[in-house]
């Protein structure tokens, strides 16, 4: 089977920034141009990069890609496949937000060949939305929603987050029933995290806002997957749900230790053996693109990384790992060291095993998989 890989875009533009968000962004306009030339010339650097394997994905991710221009995103497509060899129907991603979308933009998207669109929503609570700065209310998230669907979408994606002060669980409920009689393909639902440098975690420090006590959290997470496995969502990832067949391919191909290029300011790339990120600065990326060099930062991962990156990401998916991959990636003393450590947790039921000798954390459990997953990581 041929190997593919994907090619994801950062987007480092915001019209504002919204209250709990820390990626990386400006609200500048004045560099755009710049930025969509450097993103073209990083494609032509990187083009060996992937080792000629084909294109199966790509994501336009930021940041706001819908922020800039339709003209900007294709001719951004337009290089990679100039550069690239693109397979026959690739999944082709664009986040947008609901205050950009109008039937011109989203069919406009639709004739590019993109073919999913992930919208940050957050909620349908226009309380919540106000809280967490958010620059749209729940009526425009419908109508955009709407808009897509009629401009031809038909594998939609919302963004949700819960664990936010003051949201009660019957509010969360109303939220997911909302998401629900939308008719979407795909939901990636977060908890809040209070980031250093954002407002809400300066308004947790100063003692403006508290946050949720851990049960309540567990309680939102628990009536998320019930409500959508009760319709028909299958939960494949900490965070993400979808009908069948609508699982996100880019990210699946993340977890599943594919190689992608990143390309943009603070992009992260995996080639297999090393990860690479670009600076977190729009002037240094502009100056590091045109000199070749300095742009970006490199990590060789040692067979110990490389191990432990699968666990943490294969263990919070409904795949899990079978012990063969653990012998066919690493060897036998990884493998030694993985079943021992297994037994440990199988004891008090926090790894379930399936047919094939197939390891996974429980649904429940994936909530508090970072502590599970440690006890098998290698030192
Ligand atoms: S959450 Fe999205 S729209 Fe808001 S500031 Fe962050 S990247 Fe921009």
């Amino acid at each position: 089977m041929l190997s593919m890989a994907g090619i994801y875009f950062h987007i480092p533009f915001c019209k504002t920034r919204c209250s709990y968000c820390d990626f990386f962004s400006s609200v500048s306009e004045t560099d755009i141009s710049k930025i969509i030339k450097a993103e073209i010339k990083e494609l032509e650097l990187k083009k060996e990069y992937l080792n000629n394997e084909i294109i199966n994905t790509i994501y336009f991710g930021g940041g706001t890609p819908s922020f800039i221009s339709e003209k900007d995103i294709s001719v951004l497509l337009n290089a990679v496949y100039k550069n690239y060899k693109v397979c026959d129907n690739p999944e082709i991603t664009i986040e947008v937000n609901p205050d950009d979308i109008n039937i011109q933009k989203a069919k406009t998207y639709f004739s590019f060949g993109i073919n999913r669109v992930s919208m940050g929503t957050q909620s349908f609570n226009d309380d919540i939305l106000k809280f967490l700065d958010r620059r749209h209310d729940s009526k425009q998230a419908i109508n955009s929603i709407e808009i897509l669907k009629k401009s031809g979408f038909n594998n939609i994606s919302i963004d949700l987050i819960y664990g936010i002060p003051n949201l009660t669980n019957k509010v969360w409920e109303k939220t997911i029933e909302a998401a629900l009689t939308l008719n979407i393909q795909h939901i990636s639902a977060y908890h809040l995290s209070f980031e250093k440098g954002t407002k809400i975690h300066n308004q947790l420090k100063t003692k403006e806002i508290f946050a949720l006590h851990d049960d309540e959290s567990v309680n939102q997470y628990n009536i998320l997957c019930k409500k959508l496995k009760n319709n028909s969502f299958e939960h494949y990832e900490i965070s993400n749900f979808s009908l069948p067949e609508f699982n996100s391919k880019h990210n699946s191909n993340y977890w599943q230790g594919k190689k992608y290029a990143g390309i943009g300011p603070s992009a992260h790339s995996f080639d297999g053996n090393s990860r690479q990120w670009n600076v977190s600065n729009i002037e240094k990326y502009l100056t590091g693109i045109y000199l070749e060099a300095g742009y970006y930062e490199k990590e060789n991962l040692s067979l110990n990384q490389k191990y432990n990156e699968l666990l943490l990401t294969r263990l919070r998916t409904n795949k899990g790992i079978t012990d063969k991959e653990i012998f066919d990636n690493f060897g036998e003393i990884f493998l030694t060291h993985f079943l021992t450590e297994i037994k440990l947790l199988t004891n008090c039921n926090k790894i379930k095993i399936t047919n094939n000798n197939n390891y996974g954390i429980s649904e429940e459990d994936w909530f508090i998989s970072d502590g599970i997953i440690a006890q098998l990581c290698k030192i």
